[in-house]
Order: structure tokens, then C-alpha cells, then sequence
């Protein structure tokens, strides 16, 4: 049957007006009404122009078009001075999809005339949201929660359901469709499948070995935690693939975990997780940044190998042999990893109730390089997309995941740097920020350089001494202590703050929240006295 296509313009303008929305409440009711209005097949699109997760592996960057690029195709694309086709959702994703798609020999070019002809068919206010979205970067205070609640309320289906499915698929755009199927039974069916990589379940930060094992009620299963990059390996028969933390297809810059992979025959088919980290060629762990240099390497995969030596530690098997595993406990599933996987591969673990014992090992792991440890509940079932307390991480330092808003440029000894970086932390599944603080401790000479011309990449505005930025960059910074300040936005402030790593592996939507930032305010009173004013 044939139906009248929504109009671009229309989503355009539910657009705006959620920009323009500042409760939570209120986005969610207006998406939602914006969904019911349209066709089902229509929702599929909608929800991945605005999650932007048209791009192939869920990652903007495989398009390989900045935004100076698109400025330019658009000053170049001519307008249509005949009367215009309006141009439709579907119209649009379509045409996207495409340009995601093409590869290989002069992909470039091909991709810069689909978009040239998309700007000649928009106007003014539908271009500006086409180039936002091929950024990656709407901005218009969705998070992916709130859209998932939006999924849920305007196609009655349970929101449990709507989540888990996210959590299984990784794709909103997938999941919305399911949920719009008559009687939801399309998500009930939704199950973990082989090389659709699922949302990697997450942790909450134990701020001792003591309070991990309060959590864990003196009962709990602690591992080393590796300082390097989660990985979920999907493999069939002779099929292996790599998937990083944020679901994108890193298979060919890691062949040697690949080759360690394909000798492990005792399984057929399996989904691994666990955390590749650079070493030494004495096989000491390197820093964070030496394994991110060699995945922002895309060319001469064979030099990188030579140059930044990498290893595997498994922790975590999700499927095996046609089934699901999620649903066996921690202790059950170690016991079936450790079935299938060389000695060597396993992530060391001590399982112990206790504490002096466990101080000894979160010394043995800190002495070997390692960050920390991480205390797994024994009897809990895995639980994709979910940061809770069955994992808990215990490190030596206070670290915050911020977004960098805006940088100053430096003086003396950096000048010509933006180096000086503007932090922010989310407000609560908002995409909102708030700033708390700013520091141009922590990074190296080349990393300065790097993150100035990310930045510039990133210019919203700019005035003579500081250029701001969309909150794309995200850094782990560590600190000292966190304190009530009235400089900043947030009301608080971080002491001694630096920068210990860029974490291009995450987005803003992974960056700590201001309840975070409350929660280590109060748990610092845990052991020290509190005075009367604060609170
Ligand atoms: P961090 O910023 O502290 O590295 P994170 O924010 O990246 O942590 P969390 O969920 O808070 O992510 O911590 C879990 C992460 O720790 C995992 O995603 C994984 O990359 C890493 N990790 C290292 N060792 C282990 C382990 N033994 N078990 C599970 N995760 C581990």
C-alpha cells in the first residue's frame, strides 16, 4: 500500500523543538508523539538519523568526511532553482545509507556527489541537520535513554523489553522497528546473535577492596583489570571478528589476535570478551595511549604490529555452541571459559573472602602495571548494556571520564596550542554539560598537537583567547580530591586535576555524570568529618 511519505522538514522541526526542550519529561513525550505520526516503515529511519547510527559499525569516522569537507561540497552544490521534491525521511536515510556504503577506489569523490546532490535537493535549515548528522553529532540533548523511553511509550511496548533488545543488537534503529511489530513478540524473539556484536556489560567503581566486598556481600571473584581496549570476539568455524567497546568491526588492525583465536579449536562457535593491551617486547603492559595509537593507525597494519606488540586476556564468554551463556552466573561461566581457552589467554583471578589476601593480589597486579582489579559477583548472569554493581572496579587514583567544551590557547612554551581544556561533566542521561573545572596538565608535546587540530575540527566559536567546541573529546582525568566551588557551573571543582588519557574509545554518552561527581563528594565524608555548611 502506498502511504504519504513524512517529510525531512517535519523531523527537522520535532528537531528543534527538542533542542529547545529542557525537561526530560517533555523530550520524551514530544518524540514519542512524533513516532506515533509516522508509518512503520518510517521508524526504522527516523530513529537512526537521530541516534546516528546510519553508519556502518555504528562509527561516523568510516565515512572519512570532516566537516571542512562538507562546508566546502556545500558552497559548491548548486541549489535547485526549479520547484523542489520535498525531501522525505526515508528519501534521506536511503541516500545516507548509501554513502556509508561506498567503498573502495575513489569512495571519496563518489560519496561528496551523493551528498552534493542531497544539499541541491535541501534548504538552508534541512542542510544544517543533514551536516549535523553526518557528524555525528545532532546535539539536541537525546540521549539514548531517553530515546529508548520514547521507543517504548509511543509503540506500548514494555520498556524492559525495548532495553534488553538494545542491549542485544546495539542498534536503536532495529529495535524501534521491532517494537512498532504488532504485539511486540518481534522483541521478545530477539536473541544474542553470532558476528551482531551486543552492548558490553559495564562496571561501577568500588572506591576500596572493603567496600567492593560489602557490596559483594564478602563473597566475590577479583581479576586483574587490564589498562587497555575491551574486546568481543564473535567466531564460526573459520569466521572470526572483532568488535571494540562501542560495537565497531576492529578485525583488521588486531590479525594477531585473530591468529591466536583460530588455534582455539575445542569450541566451533563462541563470543569471547576481553581486553587487548600493549606490551613491551618484554611483555610489560604500555600505557593506554600506545595501544591507541596503533588502532588510529588504519595503514601498514604490519609495521604497527612490529612497532606496539599487543596481548589478549579473556574474562568473559557470552555464547558458545548455538546458546546463549548470559543467563549462567559469573562462576559459571569462568568455568566454561576456562574450558575452551589456553591457560595463558585467561585474565588472572583470585577468588577469595579474604581481604588481606585480596590486598596482596591488588598490590600484585599494581606492581605488574595493571590499573587495578575488579571484583565480579559470583552468582549474578551477565547483563549486556548494564553498568552495575555485579562488576566493580577498584583503582589506585581518582579518575573522572570528562568532555572537553572548550580549550585556551597557550602561551610561552605552547603557543600555538589549544592547551589549556575546558571540562565538563553530563548532567544525567541528558546532553547537558556542565563545566567543573579546567587543566592543561597531562598531556605530551605530540598529544597537544593532536588535540589541537581535533579541536579546531570541533570550533563551534572562538574569540582571541578560547576556542569552543562541540563536547565530542573525551578525557580520563584524575584528581585529587572533588570540592564545592561557585566558579563553576556545576558547583564543584577538581583538585590537581590532569588529563591521564584521551579516551577516544568512548563518547560523550559514556562520560561520568554530575551524580557521579555528588557521589565522590559524599563518599569522601565516609571517613573524614563533614562540616555543617556543605549539603
Ligand atoms: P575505565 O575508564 O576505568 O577503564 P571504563 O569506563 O572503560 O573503565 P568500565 O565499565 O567502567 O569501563 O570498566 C570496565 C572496563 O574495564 C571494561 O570495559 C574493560 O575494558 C576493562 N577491563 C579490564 N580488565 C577487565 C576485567 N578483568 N573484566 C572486565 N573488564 C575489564
Amino acid at each position: 500500500m502506498i502511504f504519504t511519505q513524512t517529510t525531512f522538514l517535519e523531523l527537522v522541526n520535532c528537531l528543534k523543538e527538542l533542542e529547545i526542550t529542557a525537561s526530560r519529561i517533555e523530550k520524551i513525550k514530544i518524540l514519542s508523539s512524533f513516532l506515533k505520526r509516522l508509518n512503520d516503515k518510517e521508524i526504522h529511519p527516523t530513529i537512526s538519523l537521530i541516534s546516528g547510527s546510519i553508519f556502518p559499525e555504528g562509527d561516523r569516522r568510516v565515512l572519512e568526511i570532516g566537516d571542512k569537507t562538507l562546508r566546502r561540497i556545500l558552497s559548491e552544490s548548486k541549489q535547485s532553482t526549479l520547484q523542489r521534491t520535498p525531501l522525505t525521511i526515508i528519501t534521506l536515510f536511503n541516500q545516507l545509507e548509501k554513502v556509508a556504503s561506498i567503498s573502495g577506489k575513489g569512495s571519496r569523490s563518489k560519496r561528496e556527489s551523493v551528498i552534493s546532490s542531497l544539499f541541491g535537493q535541501a534548504s538552508n535549515s534541512e542542510t544544517d541537520y543533514i551536516i549535523r548528522i553526518l557528524m555525528g553529532e545532532l546535539r539536541i540533548g537525546i540521549a539514548e535513554g531517553l530515546i529508548l523511553e520514547a521507543i517504548a511509550n509511543s509503540s506500548t511496548a514494555d520498556v524492559s523489553l525495548v532495553k534488553r533488545a538494545y542491549a542485544l543488537t546495539g542498534n536503536l534503529g532495529y529495535t524501534a522497528e521491532q517494537a512498532f511489530r504488532k504485539h511486540t513478540e518481534g522483541l521478545e524473539l530477539i536473541e544474542l546473535r553470532l558476528f551482531e556484536p551486543i552492548k558490553p556489560m559495564l562496571s561501577e567503581t568500588a572506591s576500596d577492596l572493603q567496600n567492593a566486598f560489602e557490596i559483594h556481600k564478602g563473597k566475590t571473584i577479583l581479576e586483574y583489570k587490564f589498562d587497555g581496549a575491551r574486546v568481543q570476539i564473535h567466531k564460526q568455524k573459520d569466521r572470526i571478528e572483532i568488535f571494540s567497546r562501542r560495537l565497531s568491526k576492529i578485525t583488521s588492525s588486531l590479525p594477531e589476535i585473530v591468529e591466536i583465536i583460530s588455534t582455539m579449536t575445542k569450541a566451533q562457535e563462541f563470543i569471547l570478551e576481553g581486553e587487548v593491551i600493549a606490551v613491551d617486547h618484554k611483555g610489560r603492559p604500555l600505557p593506554f595511549q600506545e595501544l591507541m595509537r596503533r588502532f588510529r593507525r588504519l595503514s601498514d597494519i604490519q609495521k604497527s604490529m612490529k612497532e606496539i606488540p599487543i596481548k589478549l586476556f579473556l574474562f568473559d564468554i557470552i555464547y558458545l555452541e548455538g546458546k546463549s551463556t548470559i543467563n549462567l552466573t559469573q562462576k559459571e561461566r569462568r568455568k566454561i571459559l576456562e574450558k575452551i581457552c589456553p591457560d595463558k589467554l585467561l585474565t588472572p583471578r583470585l577468588v577469595t573472602e579474604d581481604i588481606e589476601e585480596a590486598k596482596i593480589f591488588f598490590d600484585k597486579a599494581i606492581a605488574e602495571g595493571h590499573e587495578g582489579l575488579i571484583a565480579k559477583s559470583p552468582d549474578k548472569k551477565y547483563k549486556p548494556g548494564k553498568r552495575d554493581r555485579r562488576w566493580l572496579k577498584i583503582k589506585q587514583v581518582n579518575t573522572l571520564d570528562l568532555v572537553i567544551a572548550a580549550a585556551d590557547w597557550g602561551y610561552g612554551r605552547r603557543q600555538g596550542w589549544l592547551s589549556n581544556y575546558h571540562l565538563v561533566a553530563r548532567k544525567d542521561d541528558a546532553y547537558e554539560f556542565l563545566e567543573i573545572g579546567k587543566t592543561f596538565k597531562g598531556l605530551t608535546d605530540e598529544e597537544f598537537k593532536w588535540m589541537t587540530t581535533r579541536l579546531l575540527d570541533l570550533k563551534i566559536n572562538s574569540n582571541r583567547y578560547t576556542v569552543y567546541v562541540r563536547p565530542e573529546v573525551v578525557v580520563e582525568v584524575a584528581f585529587d580530591e572533588v570540592q564545592k566551588s561557585p566558579h563553576y557551573e556545576s558547583g564543584y571543582a577538581l583538585r590537581f586535576a590532569r588529563i591521564i588519557r584521551i579516551r577516544e574509545d568512548k563518547s560523550p554518552e559514556d562520560s561520568d555524570t554530575i551524580s557521579r561527581v555528588d557521589k565522590i563528594f559524599e563518599d569522601k565524608f565516609k571517613r573524614k568529618g563533614k562540616p555543617h555548611k556543605i549539603k
